[in-house]
């Protein structure tokens, strides 16, 4: 029979950290805590086939495969704790949490408690000797089970959580401000109307049943995995619904039992920097998510951390000792125990570790601990530092690199210089690190209103989530390090300030007010996530620095890598920029854009004009020599290197005129009629550009502009030649299905090129290929390569041709086929490896099969994302090839495949 419950505690267990595709991340580590030896609260983990089993074959099916497994779990808990569910003198309480693989926002918030009735607060109160606490534990349950397993809480970010409405009404009854003035009558008398508004609300009374109220936290955790914000997680991040959540179902402890109680959350070591230090936040007689609820200002771990917040935060050491102790001062010696527990899991663990721990009557338990979400300088400053260390080795810092998140270390930060002219309006937290300009939006919902938004939010929930993705950076007014918004942003390599107590929101009016400034939804903000300082207005960023462990990062991927990355770049300066980056040679040089500057477009259409040949060739002789300028530039900024030229791919008709004053400029310079000109224009009309005249078919119409761009790249090489310079050009034959198109176009180069060298004297090595991007290149690829050095995929087009995808139209259905699942990625952007990855293999197969030698390459977008370089790299290609920015990401990327590859 199939085990489908994992139980742990007492220091064993039965799962293990490997085990998070049965257990999900949670649950199997916190089998493996309790296996070295650190203090957890006994429990069990029912693992993610039963959630496929619920998802696919029902509720009863799920139930009845599990029920006596988790029957005997909860008598294990009981044992361990000397508690018995449901009592009345001794109760087990427990926390219902989900815990997929990966950690995944969008799951069932946990459900603290679960086992209260009216019977066991009485054993809480009895066994705590602290009635008030049971009542407060309990009214809490009542609200968690209604909001997150009855589904209670509002829908709308305008409703109130009916649960907060009705402790409301009783405080103003009352007279009186604040959860903890409650008395002990004034609890129970909310723990009655809680129910009735179940009641009403839902037509069922609240479960009082122990077991009732398991069985339905189980339930919502399997169900929260088909909720849509798990599934718009899932979507954004690739996560497969497959692989499903586990429940964990775990022993209560309580860091609300008074002034030696606690909870917290902390980190290994710096989570936005990097920075080899313990930190995190506590709280004092708190319960649960307190510390990143926001309500209350959480306090910092070590007195080093509490005095970096104290001076970021504007608070005097005075006030600091006074109100917001460290744990370190507080509770010495617990906190000397959990530095050495954080010890022993970042050595277990090897990397840096998110804890989550809670202090009952001063003992230490810890709750939860996984590898730390982090920024990008985050993880290459761990990854450098525990290879410096002697933690890890080369290969493995390199594998902890996500080669995406590299992005945020090349983008622009503030300027140093503008910022000096820059009003600060507010402080907050250096939550996320980054900088942000944008205008304010106030509704996560409402993020896309423009094109560069601030989310400015008193704090934010997981509904808040799509919002965040989209909007360019966050602001909160509450909420700590360790806030929702600090900890998501984090993930998403997002610019976070949180926590920024002069920043007062009123939603109702959309009005954020900062002293006595008022900032209306639209006004432009800027944020800096390394210092949390908030600016007025837009203020002017520069480059970043890319030297230090960032150059560290990439002498290791240098180290490992097989496939060699180029870039595509169209002008000296892109070139030069991914060259800084490491790019050895340019995949795709466009010529189309050396066609419009200045005084350019004008030849150019006069050749598309003329109706003879010798009309074409005297225009195309202006434009020799600036393309042959532009080609100098670009094989002298990536000299040494191979630089792919390709030959004019576009429709002619891009090129015209469609504006009747500058026809009519046209027909005068021209010397013919203004009809002559739109007669000819609407001649080069088109029903399908994409599937027109253009590529190829333009050369083989028109030879003379196939000769002069021969010509001109020819030249340029040898010009640079002379200099000393080691230009090498390979020229490049778009849109080829057959091969006949390609021995046409290269008798014409080659012919050209004898011609150049003749003239000259002097010669010069190139290369002469053609992209595929057609499927029946790829499906004929044996032929082509006949007449080909190289191949280069050009998956843009492959891709659009293959599923029959216009790439303009796309835009229409692609979120609707991405919603419903219908595709799992957008296959402009993550190579389609199934289909169209069956083309390009079989391409470089055939191709190879009568030239071993062929060299091979991609430059279409997906050169530069990961999991597609991976598979560029499983089919053998020598390089891939993307646009600057993703040069890095493309060469880490390239390093991890060949690791995993051999
Ligand atoms: P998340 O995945 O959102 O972090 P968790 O399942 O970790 O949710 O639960 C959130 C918090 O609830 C924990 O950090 C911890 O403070 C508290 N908690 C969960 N289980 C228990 C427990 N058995 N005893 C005490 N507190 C718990
Ligand atoms: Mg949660
Ligand atoms: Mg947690």
């Amino acid at each position: 029979m199939a085990k489908y419950v994992y139980t742990f505690g007492n220091g064993k267990a039965d799962g293990k950290a490997d085990m998070k595709n049965l257990l999900g991340g949670k649950g199997a580590n916190l089998a493996e805590m309790n296996l070295i030896g650190v203090p957890v609260p006994p429990g069990f983990t029912i693992t993610t086939e039963v959630c496929t089993i619920y998802n696919q074959q029902g509720h009863d099916a799920a139930v009845n495969a599990i029920k006596k497994e988790v029957e005997a779990a909860v008598a294990q808990i009981e044992e361990l704790t000397g508690t018995s569910f449901g009592s009345k003198d001794n109760p087990c309480l427990v926390s219902v949490r989900s815990g997929a693989r990966v950690s995944m926002p969008g799951m069932m918030d946990t459900v603290l408690n679960l086992g209260l009735n009216d019977l066991a607060v009485q054993g809480i109160g009895k066994k705590s000797g602290n009635e008030w606490f049971a009542w407060d534990s309990y009214r809490r349950f009542v609200q968690m089970y209604g909001d997150v397993v009855l589904g209670m809480k509002p829908e709308s970010k305008e409703d109130i959580d009916p649960f907060e409405a009705i402790m409301e009404d009783l405080k103003e009854e009352k007279g009186i401000e604040l959860d903890t003035d409650f008395s002990i009558s004034d609890l129970k008398l909310l723990v009655i109307r809680f129910k009735e508004a179940v009641l009403k609300v839902t037509g069922k009374s609240f479960p009082d049943d122990p077991w009732e109220q398991l069985w339905g936290a189980v339930s919502a955790v399997f169900d929260s995995w088909m909720t849509s914000r798990a599934i718009y997680y899932r979507k954004i991040n690739g996560i497969p619904e497959e692989w499903g959540t586990a429940v964990n179902v775990q022993a209560m402890v309580f860091g609300n039992m008074g002034n030696s109680s606690a909870t917290g959350v902390a980190f290994t070591r710096d989570a936005g920097t990097g920075e080899d230090i313990f930190n995190g936040e506590y709280l004092i007689n708190a319960q649960g998510e307190d510390v990143v609820a926001g309500t209350r200002t959480p306090q910092q771990i070590s007195l080093e951390g509490s005095k970096r917040w104290a001076e970021l935060a504007s608070v005097s050491e005075e006030e600091r000792k006074n109100n917001y102790p460290s744990l370190e001062e507080t509770m010495p010696a617990l906190y000397k125990e959990l530095m050495e527990v954080q010890e022993k899991l970042e050595n277990h663990y090897k990397d840096m570790q998110d804890l989550e721990f809670t202090i009952q009557d001063g003992k230490l338990w810890l709750l939860q601990t996984r590898n730390g979400k982090r920024t990008g300088a985050a993880m290459v400053k761990i990854a450098v530092d525990m290879l410096e260390q002697g933690m890890i080795d080369e290969k493995t810092a390199l594998m902890r690199i996500e080669a995406n998140k590299l992005d945020e270390l090349l983008h622009p930060v503030f300027d140093t210089e503008a910022l000096k002219s820059t009003h600060v309006l507010a402080k907050g937290l250096p939550a996320s690190p980054g900088a942000a300009t944008g205008q304010i939006v106030f509704f996560a919902d409402e993020a896309s209103t423009y094109e560069n938004s601030i989310l400015v939010r008193i704090e934010t929930s997981p509904e808040d989530l799509e919002g965040m993705n989209i909007a360019r950076g966050i602001l909160t007014a509450r909420g700590g390090m360790t806030s929702h918004a600090a900890v998501v942003a984090r993930g998403m390599g997002k610019c976070c300030v949180s926590g920024a107590g002069s920043v007062k929101i009123d939603y109702k009016t959309r009005v954020m007010t900062i002293g006595d400034q008022k900032f209306k939804e639209g006004d432009w903000i800027s944020l800096n996530g390394s210092t949390g300082e908030v600016y007025e207005g837009k203020v002017q960023t520069m480059n970043p620095d890319l030297g230090g462990d960032f150059g560290k990062v990439m002498d290791w991927a240098s180290n490992f890598t097989r496939m060699s990355v180029r870039t595509n770049a169209d002008t000296p300066n892109d070139a030069q920029v991914a060259r800084n980056f490491g790019a050895q040679g340019i995949g795709l040089c466009r010529t189309e854009h050396m066609f419009f500057e200045g005084e350019r477009i004008k030849a150019m259409r006069e050749m598309i004009l003329s109706s003879t040949i010798e009309g074409r060739e005297k225009a195309l002789a202006k434009l020799l020599p600036y393309q042959r300028e532009d080609f100098e530039g670009i094989f002298e900024a990536m000299a040494g290197y191979g630089v792919t030229v390709r030959l004019l791919d576009p429709p002619l008709h891009e090129f015209v005129p469609h504006q009747q004053a500058t026809q009519k400029e046209l027909a005068k310079e021209m010397g013919i009629s203004l009809e002559a000109v739109k007669s000819k224009i609407s001649d080069l009309e088109e029903f399908n550009p994409m599937l027109g005249h253009r590529g190829c078919r333009l050369g083989i119409t028109y030879p003379e502009i196939t000769a002069m761009q021969a010509r001109a790249i020819i030249e340029a090489a040898l010009n640079l030649k002379a200099k000393g310079i080691d230009a090498r050009p390979e020229i490049m034959v778009p849109l080829v299905g057959t091969v006949a198109e390609l021995k046409n176009q290269a008798d014409v180069i080659r012919g050209t090129i004898e011609k150049v060298f003749e003239e000259r004297g002097d010669k010069i090595d190139y290369l002469l290929g053609t992209m595929i991007e057609i499927p029946r290149a790829a499906l004929t690829a044996d032929h082509v390569a006949a007449e080909a050095d190289f191949f280069s995929f050009g998956t843009n087009d492959l891709t659009q041709m293959t599923l029959g995808y216009s790439r303009d139209d796309a835009g229409k259905f692609l979120p609707d086929y991405l919603d419903r699942g219908i595709l799992k990625q957008d296959p402009f952007q993550v190579l389609d490896q199934t289909g169209v990855g069956q083309l390009v293999q079989m391409g470089v197969e055939k191709g190879r099969s009568v030239k071993p030698k062929l060299k091979v390459g991609i430059c279409g977008e997906h050169g530069g994302e990961p999991s597609s370089v991976e598979f560029c790299d499983g089919v053998g290609l020598d390089y891939v090839s993307c646009s600057p920015y993703r040069v890095p990401i493309a060469r880490v990327a390239a390093a991890q495949a060949n690791i995993k590859h051999s």
